[in-house]
């Protein structure tokens, strides 16, 4: 197996009909890359800036961000990278950052909600960003969004930080795409209206099935909920590539999900576009891919979707 996967590492994915898909990788550093391009990723589609601010007792300068920044880009040449700004709070704190205990910290005070409200922490994070895509095709998303006051007041302080740059004459790269992550029920149901102001979606299923099963992803006495197969989840997939389409955009998928030997075909076959796993899977998912056409995935996605729980969604996937 090893052998053959190996043979795919600069070739396109495509379907046994044809159809092209990206296969990308998450990383969460610049020492990543190396296994991304080891493993014949096409890009990268999710960059977890949280790395950079974690297990340090300061925030990283705009300087050290941009050093990170740009070296991820030079590294990936041409091919596409996809970064997150910071998506700290729930299961992730930073040190030196007081935050104050909170009942429910996924559903608190993280993500985009503390850099909207916490803007120079943002605004130098963009800065870094926005200095160094000139050093490749960047990019950028936004976690956590959950309404499209939140999308446009990120994308405006975005827009204002390239302003006041190109003022300084600063060299700021003129295609950078701007999406988000769907990670949250409300923003997958209004998918449509998101639509016409993103370039993009990635979804996260890591946070889409805790809060729309209202399952916490680290608790193992709910985990049994915890479904990704469930049927409700496959339809909100749905509705964002649906969605997505509809507009001229893309839509891909960053969660565990995406990597997911049995999610795949039915991934493929509701129409998503990237694939962004972790780089050892990215080989077994193109191998994959290829013995599978489109034709057929989407009949086994159009069956999934009308089924009435996930564990009948698992054994149909299992059967193919
Ligand atoms: C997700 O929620 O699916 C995701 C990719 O982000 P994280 O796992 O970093 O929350
Ligand atoms: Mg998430």
């Amino acid at each position: 197996q090893k052998v053959e996967w190996a043979k795919l590492k600069n070739e396109p994915t495509v379907t046994k009909d044809g159809h092209h898909v990206e296969l990308v990788a998450n990383i969460g550093t610049p020492n990543d890359v190396e296994g991304v391009i080891n493993n014949g990723g096409e890009g990268v589609g999710l960059y977890r800036t949280e790395f950079l601010y974690m297990g340090r007792d300061n925030f990283p300068s705009e300087e050290e961000q941009f050093e990170s920044y740009k070296s991820v880009l030079e590294s990936m040449g041409d091919k596409p990278v996809v970064v997150r700004t910071l998506d700290i709070g729930g299961d992730k704190e930073l040190s030196y950052l007081h935050l104050p205990k909170e009942m429910n910290p996924f559903l608190g005070y993280r993500a985009i909600r503390l850099c909207l409200d916490q803007k120079d922490i943002f605004r130098t994070q963009l800065r870094a960003l926005l200095r160094a895509s000139v050093y490749g095709n960047l990019k950028i998303m936004f976690p956590m969004i959950a309404t499209l006051d939140e999308f446009r007041a990120a994308k405006a302080v975005l827009l204002e930080e390239k302003e006041q740059l190109v003022k300084e004459n600063v060299q700021v790269s003129d295609n950078i795409e701007i999406g988000m992550m769907v990670e949250i029920p409300a923003s997958a149901v209004l998918a449509d209206v998101f639509a016409k102001e993103v370039d993009f979606f990635s979804i996260g299923t890591n946070d889409l099935i805790q809060y729309t099963m209202a399952a916490d992803r680290m608790n193992e006495q709910v985990s049994y909920l915890y479904q990704p197969y469930n049927p409700s989840i496959l339809r909100l997939v749905k509705m964002v590539i649906d969605a997505a389409n509809k507009e001229g955009k893309w839509a891909g998928m960053c969660g565990e999900m995406a990597g997911d030997a049995l999610a795949i075909p039915l991934l493929v076959g509701l129409g998503l576009h990237e694939f962004s796993m972790s780089a050892t899977s990215i080989l077994p998912a193109r191998s994959q891919m290829a013995k599978l056409s489109k034709a057929e995935m989407e009949i086994l996605a159009e069956k999934a979707l009308s089924m009435s729980t996930a564990e009948e969604v698992v054994n149909l996937v299992n059967s193919i």
